[in-house]
């Protein structure tokens, strides 16, 4: 039978990840563990409604022998199996997280980079230590079984065979020992057993294996009259897992070292969380839960392959490995583990959703999500930061999800960046060292801090010794209407017409002169074609000869999110602009004085200053060619 290929990029990490030196190798045996385990989970699901399954929940196991003179290593477990088609999808491709992301990140990757720590790819991480391996599985239900063989990155071939009942059977045919390299360690029972208590202890299923032990025989008496003792090597089947799940055991063992090796291992994480939650509720719900925040967003969190939910016991079982209901959306980010007794173990997934015990628990456990979440914020900022980093946008959009029901539970988890401070500050933090007589909260909406600061506006507030908070993500400008308000203090655009910078004589001196100069400023309109809606003179004290901004409703960034979503609606979403002008500018001057001279003149002027202004608000000129032509026309 021909070879198949594995998927090109797969092939590419299988190599590298072979033949680099890694130093955990060892861990191989932890992930085929665990796989082995989520396939009895899947069987022993199955069991609680279908009686055709046979098995009983202490029949489950997992088996482990090794044979010194074939140098293999056997796992055997009575789960659900694969299909020949499953095992072409789940042992045909690495897994998909790792690989897409190190494609994107490792193009030239060195060989002996730390794959396995970074990527998780389970299944793969058998071949660090065999030159073959032999995967046999039926699945339940299924009346054959299938051999897939590989040798590693040169294919895989399946072929049908025969098999007594579902479940899989993997073995292992190490590499050969070389000076550096001892594989045939793991042949022995000592190395087995303990790394089966260092890494997979927990494991609920129990993880079997032959040992050896030794017993005294007594023989017939010799001449002495004593019995004539003889020692004897015996094989015994022994459980070596102590088989309490991590979530079960007193709080004082859980070390971080342990739940951060649980939650990569369980989760297929690369990284350390960022913290980690232990619940354990007695009341109107028993239940026991390990909660995760993860520090990184999985790659495909952003898109709809991002499958949320908390995996789901009911007094031990699994029943349902994603349960989306437990968690409010806007926390869809959290990962981890709930066991209760309270839930039926037959409850069916639909009526999941209404069930008392589960509402109980997603309300708990959202709000202890909460609290340790903002714990996070006060006392480990750097770890909230990382957090922050992959999830802020998560909060953002549930936060403007549900017509803005979320707000005030999500409002305090939101950070935002200071142009004073130059870091992630919250809304309560600016508040506090705002200096006295600062009317409002600052902010300005745009691509990027570095844009941001250059904004006229930016430069009119900073220049009175107020901060100015940079909002660089889409929908920031929504979620600051939204807020609106931190305690009394209202938030503020930069762009708005009024940021409160000036007295009020002075505003009237400036409604005064919009008086005096009415003619010019409506020139300036008409110039320009219909491209504003207004033109006007600063109230902000502005520094740069003009800026833009807009009346109404709509303001530019909302005109720009909503051109970027394309769509229907994009061409109607128009914020009206109004061009502001600084009276005390010269460009002002020499415009005045254009107007009464040279209309000619006064027209490009005022065309020269919208399109600076547009620069200004980091938009592109309407048309560069003529910009260039006007200004070489006043060279000229
Ligand atoms: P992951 O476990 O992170 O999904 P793996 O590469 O370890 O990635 O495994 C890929 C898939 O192969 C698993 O998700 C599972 O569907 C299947 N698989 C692996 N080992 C077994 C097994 N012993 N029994 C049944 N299915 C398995």
């Amino acid at each position: 039978m021909p070879k198949k290929q594995f998927k090109s990029e797969s092939k590419r990490l299988l190599d590298l990840m072979i033949n680099s030196i890694y130093t955990h190798r060892e861990i191989f045996l932890r992930e085929l563990i665990s796989n082995a385990s989520d396939a009895i989970d899947k069987l022993c699901y199955i069991a609680l409604t279908d009686e055709g399954v046979g098995l009983s929940r202490d029949d489950f196991c997992i088996e482990i022998s090794a044979d010194k003179e074939k140098r293999t290593l056997t796992l055997r477990d009575n789960g659900i199996g694969m299909t020949a088609q499953e095992m072409e999808n789940n042992l045909g491709v690495i897994a998909k997280s790792g690989s897409l992301k190190f494609k994107q990140e490792h193009t030239d990757a060195p060989d002996d980079i730390d794959i396995i720590g970074q990527f998780g790819v389970g299944f793969y991480s058998a071949f660090m230590v065999s030159s073959r391996v032999t995967v046999t599985s039926r699945a339940y239900g299924e009346p054959r079984a299938n051999v897939w063989v590989s040798e590693g990155s040169d294919g895989y071939t399946i072929t049908e065979c025969g098999a007594e009942r579902a479940g899989t059977e993997i073995i292992l045919e190490l590499k050969p020992d070389t000076d550096d390299d001892n594989f045939s360690e793991y042949l022995e029972e000592y190395t087995l057993h303990s790394l089966v208590k260092k890494y997979s202890d927990y494991i609920r299923w129990p993880i079997v294996m032959d040992v050896t032990r030794s017993r005294k025989i007594e023989g017939a008496p010799d001449e002495s009259g004593k019995p004539a003792i003889s020692w004897e090597d015996y094989t015994e089947r022994e459980t070596i897992n102590s088989r309490v799940p991590l979530w079960q055991r007193p709080k004082s063992e859980l070390t971080e070292e342990r739940m951060n090796e649980f939650f990569k291992t369980e989760f297929g994480e690369d990284d350390d969380p960022a913290a980690a939650i232990r619940v354990d509720a007695e009341g109107a719900a028993s239940y026991r839960a390990l909660l995760f925040i993860p520090s990184k967003a999985p790659y495909d969190y952003y898109s709809r392959e991002y499958e949320p939910g908390l995996k789901l016991y009911a007094s031990g079982v699994m029943i349902m490995e994603k349960c989306a209901a437990l968690l409010p959306d806007y926390f869809r980010f959290v990962r981890g583990v709930v066991d209760s007794q309270d839930l039926s173990l037959n409850i069916s997934r639909e009526t999941l959703q209404q069930d008392r015990a589960l509402r109980v628990i997603a309300a708990n456990l959202e709000k202890k999500t909460k609290a340790e979440l903002l714990r996070l914020q006060e006392a480990e900022p750097e770890k909230y930061a990382a957090f922050y980093r992959a999830f802020a946008l998560q909060l953002k959009h549930g936060m403007l999800g549900g017509y803005g029901e979320n707000r005030d539970k999500l409002r305090d988890l939101l950070m935002f960046y200071s142009a004073g401070e130059e870091k992630l500050i919250t809304l309560e933090e600016y508040a506090k060292k705002m200096p006295q007589g600062q009317p409002y909260i600052y902010y300005a909406c745009g691509e990027s801090a570095a844009a941001l600061a250059k904004l006229p506006q930016c430069a009119a507030v900073t220049a009175r010794g107020y901060d100015v908070l940079y909002l660089t993500d889409d929908v920031d400008e929504f979620v600051a209407n939204l807020i609106g308000k931190q305690g009394e203090i209202e938030l503020r655009s930069v762009r708005a017409e009024d940021l409160g910078l000036t007295t009020a004589e002075e505003k009237k001196a400036i409604e005064q002169s919009e008086e005096v100069y009415r003619e010019v400023l409506d020139f300036v309109k008409e110039s320009l074609d219909g491209k504003i809606a207004a033109a006007r003179f600063s109230r902000n004290a502005l520094s740069a000869p003009a800026a833009l901004t807009a009346q109404g409703a709509v303001t530019l960034e909302m005109e720009k999110y909503f051109a970027a979503m394309g769509g229907d609606a994009a061409p109607r979403v128009k914020a009206e602009r109004v061009l502001e002008l600084s009276e005390a500018h010269p460009a002002f001057t020499a415009l005045r004085a254009a107007h009464a001279q040279d209309r000619d003149k006064a027209a490009r002027y005022a065309k020269i200053l919208y399109n600076l202004a547009l620069l200004g608000a980091g938009l592109s000129p309407d048309d560069p060619a003529a910009l260039t032509e006007l200004v070489a026309g006043l060279m000229s």
